[in-house]
């Protein structure tokens, strides 16, 4: 894969706060988004919506 200008899109996983399975793959701007992101979405494993954070 060509990297397109600077590096500041990073892969980031996305985990489950409760089971801390992890459920999601998104990316972010290292410049937009410095901090850990967080979402609810649902998870498999809870079988329900969960706050979902930034993980490496
Ligand atoms: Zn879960």
């Amino acid at each position: 894969m060509a990297a397109k200008g600077k590096e500041n899109r990073i892969l980031v996983t996305l985990a489950c706060t409760e089971c801390k399975e992890r459920n999601y793959i998104t990316q972010k701007n290292k410049k937009n988004d410095p901090d850990r992101m967080e979402f609810r979405k649902y998870c498999r494993r809870c079988r329900q919506h969960r706050l979902h954070r930034e993980t490496k």
